[in-house]
């Protein structure tokens, strides 16, 4: 039965002021299984008024009070992965182990947060003069925003909201309208771990909610997730409008196998990194780099375990990836693979025209597979999120280094060889944010920050990590000394002691 997706406003569904609803789909059968308010200004100037009052209660608890309810959120999402991944694998259609991993990785920021009163530790100097002390503290900074992809409806949210909120913030979300389902589970969760209403609203919705929010004044900060043109888009006009802004964009990730990787190895890395989630991850690699003259063997051994590969539904466990997101978002995939061959690139696997049987209508493509990429070519320039891998052949190492460092997108890359010294130079001179050394996805852990570079992030903030804490913080220094009689008079020079 086809399900109705509203606002959470004020620690409750609210429903939406509006008419206008958007279609969900089940990407796995194509079938619209839902709708989602496209929330009016209504809706908005509730969530505002109530974030403002959320922020209010919210900002005077005490960091370890604020932890003990992170605490108990962490538990609640314990019990409730299994049930939030089935949400997140109907909606994105990635399969049902994929869908835990990414709820785990999101937890894992809860459990950073809930070190809140460790985090937020200030720096203190005694006598900077004499008889005088300074010391710093962060504070939060009011009323902060979360705009984010399809991609990952669980995870990404989480990578902000939740050290937010740890930092005494409210905090508005605005997810992705393809799969908003998992977004209002997550806030029913933290309000039943004790979170005081209007700290965490959902306000749902296309881009019209995402230009209310980056224009209103009451809003400090906004941190988006998604495509490049938006990001930049987001970053622009947030900054215009006086907030701090972190966004972070698309990539196009490089994975080079030198001539003296373990090449089993690199396959193994290469065929989960570029397929899994049917390439529909940030972190996906799309380009493998194969140096020198292992290109045949890579080849050879990736179009074999790409032929075993198995896409299917996320209700069967044996599926290895799930179909992409929409309709629009294969017909675009499979422009570009015809685009690929035009431009001359040679295709070993071919994953258009690919039906599962009985998912006829699913948005299934197969693990494509294309050599002799050059680097004119748009199949190599563009992002196509989706399951298809392009191999580069380089002459050496320095060639490697130079395409990874000229593309546009800087969100990750990794390199698989042997030799220390190479690694040690590519993590030193790679321009990229996120680096692997043997390692396919190179994706930091939750005490560690996620962020590319160039393209794929404007902004000075990664997610997550210290770098969330500062990004939610705005940073107070104090001065101070207790002398019980005038000491020096006035002084018209700056002091030195
Ligand atoms: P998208 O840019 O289409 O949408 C992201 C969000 O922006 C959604 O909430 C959407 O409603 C909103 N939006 C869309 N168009 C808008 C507009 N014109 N004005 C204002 N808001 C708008 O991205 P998507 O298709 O949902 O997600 C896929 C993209 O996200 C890929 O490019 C992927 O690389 C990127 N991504 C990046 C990271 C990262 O960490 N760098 C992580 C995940 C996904």
């Amino acid at each position: 039965m086809a399900f109705k997706v509203e606002n959470f406003i004020n620690g409750e569904v609210s429903n939406s002021n509006t008419n206008e609803y958007l279609p969900i789909y089940n990407p796995t059968t194509g079938e619209e299984i839902g709708k989602v308010c496209n929330s009016n200004e209504n809706d908005f100037n509730d969530v505002i008024k109530s974030s403002k009052d959320g922020f209010n209660i919210w900002s005077k608890y005490t960091p370890l009070k604020r932890s003990r309810v992170l605490f108990n959120y962490k538990s609640l999402i314990e019990t409730n992965v299994d049930r939030l991944a089935e949400i997140v694998s109907t909606e994105h259609g990635k399969t049902l182990n994929d869908a835990k991993g990414s709820i785990i990785r999101g937890l894992e920021v809860v459990e950073f947060a809930c070190g809140i009163p460790h985090l937020l530790k200030g720096e203190f100097s005694q006598n900077v003069g004499t008889g005088i002390d300074s010391w710093s503290v962060r504070q939060p900074l009011g009323i902060t925003i979360g705009i984010t992809p399809f991609n990952f409806p669980a995870m990404v949210p989480m990578w902000m909201f939740p050290l937010s909120i740890a930092c005494g913030n409210s905090f508005v979300l605005k997810p992705s309208e393809k799969n908003p389902s998992c977004a209002i589970e997550l806030a029913k969760l933290f309000t039943e771990a004790g979170l005081p209403k209007g700290v965490l609203n959902v306000l749902n919705g296309d881009k019209r909610s995402v230009n209310w929010l980056i224009e209103n004044e009451d809003i400090s900060s906004i941190s988006f997730v998604g495509s490049t043109p938006v990001a930049k888009y987001i970053y622009e006009n947030s900054a215009k409008n006086l907030k701090r802004v972190q966004s972070l964009g698309g990539a196009k990730n490089h994975l080079v196998v030198m001539p003296d990787a373990n090449i089993d190895q690199a396959v193994d890395g290469i065929m989960g990194a570029a397929y899994g989630s049917a390439g529909e991850r940030c972190m996906a690699v799309s380009v493998a780099v194969a140096v020198g003259d292992i290109a045949d063997e890579l080849v050879k051994k990736i179009n074999l375990s790409a032929q075993k590969l198995k896409a299917g539904p996320w209700t069967d466990e044996d599926s290895d990836m799930g179909p992409v997101i929409s309709k629009d978002n294969k017909l675009k995939i499979e422009n570009y693979i015809s685009r690929g061959v035009e431009e001359g690139a040679k295709l070993i696997n071919d994953g258009r025209n690919f039906k599962i049987q009985g998912y006829e209508n699913g948005y299934f493509l197969g693990p494509t597979l294309f050599d002799n990429v050059t680097k004119d070519m748009i199949i190599y320039k563009e992002e196509i999120f989706g399951p298809v891998l392009s191999v580069v052949r380089a002459k050496d190492y320095d060639e490697a280094l130079s395409l990874v460092n000229n593309h546009q997108f800087g969100n990750g890359t990794s390199i698989y060889t042997s030799d220390g010294e190479v690694a040690r130079h590519f993590t030193t001179n790679a321009k990229i944010g996120m680096v692997g050394v043997n390692v396919p996805i190179p994706v930091p852990m939750a005490f560690h920050s996620f962020g590319g570079w160039k393209q794929s992030l404007f902004g000075d903030h990664s997610m997550h990590g210290m770098e969330g804490v500062h990004f939610y913080t705005k940073l107070k220094t104090m001065t101070s000394r207790w002398p019980k009689n005038i000491q020096v008079g006035s002084q018209f020079v700056l002091p030195t002691n």
